[in-house]
């Protein structure tokens, strides 16, 4: 039926596979099939050495029997006859032990089937009582026990029964007549030919859907292989987590070089240990159930030396059969950080005092205006220019002068401590806010600033500088729209220090706002 090259499927009916040869069950690829019979080589060899062995022996032990037909016509012939069965056994194993093929080794046995039949022939007379069993049996042990190809076992096998039934006939006195016996043998032909298409057929079929299960397992494990080695050279870090459990199922070697050589050695076995704050896991897995996925997600991270990281987590949500995982990248944005906060630092910082800059103090001055209202509690603002010093620099030099601003800096903070927040405006003009403080308290601050500049006159180089200010006090109404009608009316107050000689504090208060009026 078939008669199609190659091993290509072609799916006879499904009786049938393609790729296995009618009737004898074998491969049609010749590869195939060398392929089988090389896997099986090693256990078709001690089958072959099993069989041989089991013929010498059995016909040493015949051998002993036959000596019961001694004086009788046939005893020098059967006496000859099986030492040849014994010697041909003896010589396929001896060979045996040297094929190296598969061929070889069927050269050999099909060697030892055509001399091991004749010379049997030659023993199956039917004087003998147990010849009727032999010429039976030899035929179907070529069938089923010599390990060579279907053709050698067919052509075997038949070529035996017909020595048997040769040899049976060629004694004068036998007892079966040949019709018989010839239709007997033809069906044990068939159906021995039957058995072995079968079992061959049977057997290939299972090496190879063996064969192909391995394969496919290899592959598999290739491919995995691969992708494991993918995921662990990825340049960024990155960890796959169970999303239930936080349990942490895979590392990139990024990801443990960032978290530190600790991370893998000392066993870290959750993604929880990483969070500096545990409350951000709860904030990214509750983001990746709601949308599958996290981007830029800022968090700090806690590093296998204890240290702190700022990063962005970008997360994807993977569903498994056992489960959902997470899969997160994680980029340090720790420097940039840094850089910005020192940028943002820089830009609301004044750089010779270290106090706050304009642009800053008006803007707390607004967020300080909001909480005053919002709680209800007064907010008080100052205004200071210090005393005369252009003098200051014309007679020690613009280096003091810059000193004698940031000394005034420094006494500002020591005065006020956690009370209030101090600003240099520009110049040598400052200003402070007073988050709480009445007219009363903001009057006795800016009294006490001023005592103390006073009363500490500035060393440098040249010689020791005496420093005042005048000071304007004024209260933020909280109705105000923004804080500057305050800082006007501070800026007036501190206008009527000026004017009633300096070092001084004025205190802007309605009599104020009348006597200008
Ligand atoms: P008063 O305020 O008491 O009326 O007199 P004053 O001499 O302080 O008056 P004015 O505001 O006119 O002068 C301020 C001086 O402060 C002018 C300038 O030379 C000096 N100055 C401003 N900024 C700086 C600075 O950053 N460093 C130094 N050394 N001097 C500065
Ligand atoms: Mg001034
Ligand atoms: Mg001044």
């Amino acid at each position: 039926m078939s008669s199609g090259h190659g091993h290509t499927n072609q799916g006879e009916g499904g009786e049938q596979p393609g790729g296995i040869r009618r009737p004898g069950g074998e491969f049609q690829s010749p590869e195939l099939e060398r392929a089988f019979r090389a896997d099986h080589q090693a256990e078709n060899r001690r089958h072959a050495n099993t069989l041989l062995i089991a013929s010498t022996i059995l016909n040493g032990l015949f051998l002993a029997g036959d000596w019961q037909f001694h004086g009788g016509p046939d005893f020098a012939i059967t006496i000859m006859a099986r030492a040849a069965v014994i010697v041909v056994a003896l010589v396929a194993l001896l060979l045996l032990r040297r094929a190296r093929s598969a061929g070889a080794m069927d050269t050999i046995l099909i060697g030892w089937m055509a001399a091991n039949a004749a010379t049997v022939a030659a023993l199956v007379t039917s004087h003998y009582d147990t010849a009727m069993f032999v010429m039976l049996m030899l035929p179907i042990i070529y069938y089923l026990a010599v390990p060579v190809s279907f053709a050698a076992r067919a052509v075997g096998g038949a070529g035996c029964s017909m020595l048997m039934v040769a040899g049976y006939h060629a004694s004068a006195d036998r007892m079966l007549p040949a019709p018989g016996l010839g239709a007997a043998m033809l069906v044990l032909n068939v159906a021995m030919i039957l058995v072995v298409s079968r079992s061959n057929r049977l057997e290939r079929l299972e090496w190879r859907a063996v064969r192909a299960a391995r394969e496919t397992s290899a592959q598999l494990a290739a491919s995995r292989e691969q992708i494991e080695k993918m995921f662990a050279a990825s340049p960024v870090p990155m960890i796959v987590t169970a999303r239930s459990t936080g349990r942490l199922i895979q590392i990139s070697d990024s990801a443990v070089e960032f978290f530190g050589a600790g991370a893998a050695s000392v066993g870290v076995t959750s993604a929880i240990d990483f969070y500096a704050d545990p409350r951000d896991r709860d904030r990214l897995v509750g983001l990746i159930d709601r949308d599958g996925h996290v981007r830029n997600l800022e968090m700090r991270v806690r590093l296998a030396d204890s240290s702190l990281r700022t990063v962005l987590v970008n997360a994807t949500a993977v569903d498994l059969a056992d489960g959902r995982i997470i899969m997160s990248g994680i980029i340090d944005i720790s420097e940039r950080k840094a850089v910005e906060q020192d940028l943002e630092r820089i830009a609301s910082t004044d750089l010779l005092t270290g106090l706050l800059n304009r642009l800053s103090f008006l803007g707390r001055g607004r967020t300080e205006m909001l909480l005053a209202g919002h709680r209800g509690t007064p907010l008080a603002l100052l205004m200071v220019d210090l005393d005369n010093f252009k003098q200051i620099n014309d007679g020690f030099g613009h280096q003091s002068g810059d000193e004698a601003l940031r000394s005034f800096a420094s006494t500002c903070r020591t005065v006020l401590g956690e009370h209030g927040i101090a600003a240099r405006l520009g110049g040598e003009e400052f200003g402070i806010i007073l988050p709480g403080a009445d007219l009363a308290e903001a009057h006795r601050v800016a009294e006490s600033l001023r005592e103390t500049v006073d009363r500490m006159p500035i060393v440098v180089s040249r010689g020791s500088i005496r420093l005042t200010a005048s000071i304007g006090v004024a209260l933020v109404d909280p109705r105000d729209a923004d804080l500057d009608p305050a800082l006007g009316r501070a800026d007036a107050a501190l206008y009527a220090a000026k004017h009633n000689g300096r070092n001084c504090v004025v205190v802007h208060d309605m009599d104020l706002i009348r006597r200008a009026g």
